[in-house]
């Protein structure tokens, strides 16, 4: 495992999707290999429902103050917006086995052309997105959101993000101990 992981970020890439198809490989591969171990978890799985819960909570806020209608009315309507291609590799293979063990389906080929791999008809598909995805606070939207607005979902945001930090570190940490090497490479975006 450790070869396949230092080996990502320094391949050359022909096809710009090929560095999130070699995340994607990667992440099913340790999913399969160690998924009864972090299910057997109390700890993790507590902490992985505890985020479910806090990503739920903000996309309530968020709806409650209409930036997805915003985003949707930007990205698909103005053809502006920001889930551009390439920011699909903002999903880190730590992002990817978060979504995986909450069962949560990962699109397999890229929808809308020209927009990032994870963009639908109806916006973005995953559910547990990446720290750019969710702190994405525009100019446009900030003229939109009243203060106390503002205020609300940037804290619910600021919950959620912590908790994936946390749910990040913890499948990390976990993995370095069973694999015994150190894989920073599973929260790197590595396009940058
Ligand atoms: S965050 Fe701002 S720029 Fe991005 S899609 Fe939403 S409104 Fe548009
Ligand atoms: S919110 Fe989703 S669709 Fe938009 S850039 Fe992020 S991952 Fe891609």
């Amino acid at each position: 495992m450790k070869g396949r992981l230092k080996g990502i970020f320094t391949i050359g890439f022909s096809d710009p999707e090929e560095i999130l198809r070699r995340k994607l490989e990667i992440a099913e591969e340790l999913y399969e290999n160690w998924r009864e171990y972090f299910a057997s978890d109390s700890t993790f799985s507590s902490l992985l429902l505890e985020y479910e819960s806090a990503v739920r909570k903000a996309n309530e806020v968020m709806e409650e103050i209409k930036s997805f209608e915003e985003c949707y009315i930007c990205s698909v309507e103005e053809r502006k917006g920001c889930c551009k291609t390439g920011l699909e590799n903002e999903v880190t293979i730590n992002i990817i086995l978060i979504n995986k063990f909450l069962n949560k389906e990962i699109p397999r080929k890229r929808e809308v052309p020209g927009r990032c791999f994870f963009v639908g008809e109806r916006g973005c598909k995953i559910f547990a997105r990446p720290y750019l995805c969710r702190e994405f606070f525009c100019r446009r939207l900030q003229e939109k959101f009243k203060p106390e607005e503002y205020v609300k979902v940037t804290n619910v945001v600021a919950k959620e993000l912590t908790l994936l930090y946390q749910a990040c570190e913890y499948i990390k940490k976990n993995l370095e101990f069973l694999l015994g090497e150190f894989i920073m490479e599973i929260d790197l975006t590595g396009y940058s």
